[in-house]
């Protein structure tokens, strides 16, 4: 895979440089929920600062504003405060949720012209916004030179390597709700895998029909609930012995010891969806036994994607035992389909 240059071989002394980082944080209350993806922009902005620049203006976009009265809802400023809190520079000033403007979206030159106007060079380091051609990730990267941050870097070469050549047993776990979303991923990386197991919705999907070309390990029992609520009455039944009316919410013990033993013996993993409705405890013992699973296999390099998967693998505290937590959701999924991301095309070598 081609990488995007380095913004360690930027000269960046005395200069004023743009940023485009990835603080799409979720709010509560106008206040910042979980600021993950702030703290994972530090390292790029403090290479940038330990490099002599004389100014950062950092940009991100903030959930999706679609009115006037968005604005009060989604402006920046939660986020900046937070950024300051962690790193307190009087050089960071951050601009204005990108998507305030409705050129972002369109990537629009007139707005590329605007962030860009006054700055010498453009970092990007929000890996979770680089599939989409916004102002803000494509068009400015034609305006200015380029270079790629440090987080953006870390997402390509770690999943960049479930691209090129990898160590078998190679175990592909794919579950969650979004099924037309990780087939595409499914589709690329499945034929090169050992064996690919599915839970989640997912599964049912596949049952129905499996539109690809190689054969997926299905649940042989779930976890049966009467109705889709935390506190339904719940049953093990094998997954053809389900009564008419019943939901499978999560898989069965007999599946998750043979999915355990699947992971147990590869040398490279990707994980990608929940194996059950995790949220309610009655349905997320599947997702905690692929979860530990994957940590505890410490031979393998082992990758974790999807929003919900991370915060389940957060949740049980084990994320720093794997290889590589991708924030990256959507771009992720798309790097892995194997489609060029414009937001990295944009950046010269
Ligand atoms: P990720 O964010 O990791 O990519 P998804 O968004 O595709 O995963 O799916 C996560 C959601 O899937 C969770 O909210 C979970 O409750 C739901 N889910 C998992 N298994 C089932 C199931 N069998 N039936 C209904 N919902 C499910
Ligand atoms: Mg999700």
């Amino acid at each position: 895979m081609r990488l995007p240059r380095s913004v360690r071989d930027a000269d960046v002394a005395g200069k004023t440089v743009l940023v485009r980082a990835d603080l799409n944080v979720p709010l509560e209350d106008g206040r910042v929920a979980d600021d993950t993806r702030i703290r994972a922009s530090l390292p790029t902005l403090q290479l940038l600062l330990d490099g002599g620049a004389s100014e950062l203006r950092v940009c991100s976009h903030l959930g999706r504003p679609k009115n006037e009265d968005d604005r009060a809802k989604y402006a920046i400023a939660p986020v900046a405060a937070r950024l300051r809190d962690l790193l307190p520079d009087e050089r960071i000033r951050v601009l204005e949720n990108t998507r305030f403007d409705p050129g972002e979206t369109a990537n629009d030159e007139r707005y590329a012209h605007e962030l860009a106007e006054g700055c010498d060079l453009y970092v990007n380091d929000a890996f979770g916004s680089a599939h989409r051609a916004h102002s803000s990730t494509e068009a400015v990267a034609r305006l200015l030179p380029a270079y790629a941050g440090l987080l953006l870097l870390a997402e390509l070469e770690h999943l960049g390597r479930l691209l090129g050549e990898i160590e078998h047993p190679f175990v592909l776990v794919s579950g969650g709700a979004k099924v037309e979303d990780k087939l595409g991923v499914l589709r690329n990386l499945g034929g090169r895998a050992d064996a690919v197991l599915i839970g989640g919705k997912m599964a049912e999907k596949l049952r129905a029909g499996n539109p690809l070309d190689f054969d997926v390990e299905l649940p042989v029992d779930v976890v049966g609930a009467d109705e889709f609520a935390r506190d339904a009455e719940t049953r093990v039944y094998a997954y053809d012995q389900l009564p008419d009316g019943w939901l499978g919410l999560d898989i069965g013990p007999e599946t998750r010891t043979r999915f355990v033993e699947w992971i147990e013996s590869a040398r490279t993993i990707f994980w990608n969806g929940p194996m059950g409705v995790f949220e309610w405890p009655a349905f997320a013992g599947g997702t905690e036994a692929v979860a530990e699973a994957v940590a505890a296999n410490q031979a393998a390099f082992s990758v974790v994607g999807g929003a919900d998967s991370v915060r389940a693998l957060n949740e049980l505290g084990l994320a720093d035992r794997v290889s590589w937590v991708s924030t990256g959701g959507g771009a992720s999924l798309e790097l892995l389909e194997g489609k060029e991301l414009p937001g990295v095309a944009a950046i010269p070598s």
